[in-house]
């Protein structure tokens, strides 16, 4: 039995609030939606590099930080998300297991989800929520029956609004950039601004390798970027009290350490590597006398996290013990939800963190009419 007429304020309109303001709409229910900026959905035409990636059919198996995530997106899978797009008119393609709009637009789903908004009569109020009481009053003006906190994280253009649930008794994850550049100091770095390679980069933790990824490394002024480092920065935002951080990169990964040294011998370290690169091996190599090693182990030193404003996502948020991880509803105060990033629920690359914002606003706009 739906509850008709039950009065909704979504605090925070991106994927995830205009999310469940329109099946909560749809539902029947009476809803106001909180954004602070003059715009809805604003980070969505960011996304993807102006592709938005809206998901991803392969399996979800591993690619959170969280198990916590499992249960809404075995409900509310890729599929789901699929025909929730097509419903508002957006039609769907899936290149290389990704799935993106089908015009390759990324304005396209933003202007799909301020729609259905508009036309689901969704009551926008463009101002920034600074507090939520008990009961529920929002700024000390508005009322409701239901809140769903959907504020997403500092990340890029971005707010880190969970204190609006610290009175009302929630704890968080401290926030850090993910899905970022790494930062380290020039040294390995000079001259390399622009060079592209595929490489393995390892993420070395106070000496100890953690994890790899096999993809493009982007060199730039002061530090390093590209999908394979993204992909580790990810990791490490999940990290605490360590010291130090190195990347190591295998240049030839696609070699062993033998036939790299026959490569070399062949055809010659010009004719492998960019100018600059080639510059920076034999520098090390000036040292350690190995140049086949010197290809397999190139160092870059001391690398940290680059700022939130290169960030695609936060890792950290709301703690997700203190929410019922089937209904998205906060185990402390009843009727309170939480979607989207603003949870400490972090995807790697992929689409998988706008799969998440879907999924629980999809899952929340139907929990806040039952
Ligand atoms: C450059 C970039 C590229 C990305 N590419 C991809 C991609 O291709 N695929 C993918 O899966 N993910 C991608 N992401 C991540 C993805 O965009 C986010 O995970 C997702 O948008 C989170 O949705 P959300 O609704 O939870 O939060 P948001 O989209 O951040 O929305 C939260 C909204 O709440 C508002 N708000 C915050 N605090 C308040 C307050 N106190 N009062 C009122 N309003 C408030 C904010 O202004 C914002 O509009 C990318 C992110 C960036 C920055």
């Amino acid at each position: 039995m739906k509850n008709k007429g039950v009065k909704v304020g979504v605090i925070g309109g991106g994927v995830s609030g205009m999310t469940t303001a329109i099946i909560a709409a749809k539902n029947g229910a009476d809803v106001t939606l909180f954004e602070m900026e003059p715009r809805l959905g604003r980070k969505i035409l960011a996304t993807g590099n102006g592709k938005c990636n809206v998901g991803n059919v392969e399996s979800i198996e591993g690619k959170y930080n969280t198990n916590f995530s499992s249960y809404i997106l075995s409900e509310y899978g890729i599929d789901e998300i699929r025909k929730f797009l097509a419903a508002l008119g957006v039609l769907t393609k899936v290149i290389d297991g990704r799935v993106f709009p089908y015009s390759g637009e990324a304005s396209t789903v933003q202007n799909a989800l301020r729609k259905a908004v508009e036309d689901l009569k969704v009551n926008v109020v463009y101002e920034e929520v600074f507090s939520i009481t008990k009961g529920f009053k929002v700024n000390d003006k508005y009322s409701f029956d239901r809140i769903v906190v959907a504020t997403g994280s500092p990340a890029t253009f971005g707010k880190d609004s969970t204190k609006l649930l610290s009175k009302l008794g929630h704890d968080k994850v401290d926030m850090k950039p993910a899905l970022v550049p790494f930062t380290s100091s020039r040294e390995n770095l000079k001259g390399l601004r622009g060079v592209r390679i595929i490489a393995r980069a390892y993420l070395v933790v106070d000496g100890v390798e953690v994890c790899s990824e096999l993809g493009e490394v982007l060199f730039k002024d002061n530090g390093i970027s590209g999908s394979a480092i993204f992909d580790l920065s990810v990791k490490l935002a999940r990290l605490t009290g360590y010291k130090n951080v190195d990347v190591r990169l295998d240049l030839m990964p696609e070699f062993s350490g033998y036939r790299v040294k026959e490569l070399v011998s062949e055809v010659g370290l010009s004719g492998m590597f960019h100018k600059e690169l080639c510059l920076n091996i034999m520098r090390n190599f000036e040292i350690s006398k190995d140049i086949a090693f010197e290809i397999k182990n190139y160092i870059i030193k001391n690398v940290k996290l680059g700022p939130f404003n290169l960030a695609q996502i936060a890792s950290g948020g709301l703690k997700v013990e203190q929410f019922d991880e089937k209904t998205l509803e906060s185990k402390l105060c009843k009727w309170l939800f939480a979607t989207g990033e603003v949870l400490n629920v972090d995807g790697e690359c992929g689409g998988y963190n706008l799969m998440w914002a879907f999924a629980s606003g999809m899952k929340v706009g139907e929990m806040v009419v039952k």
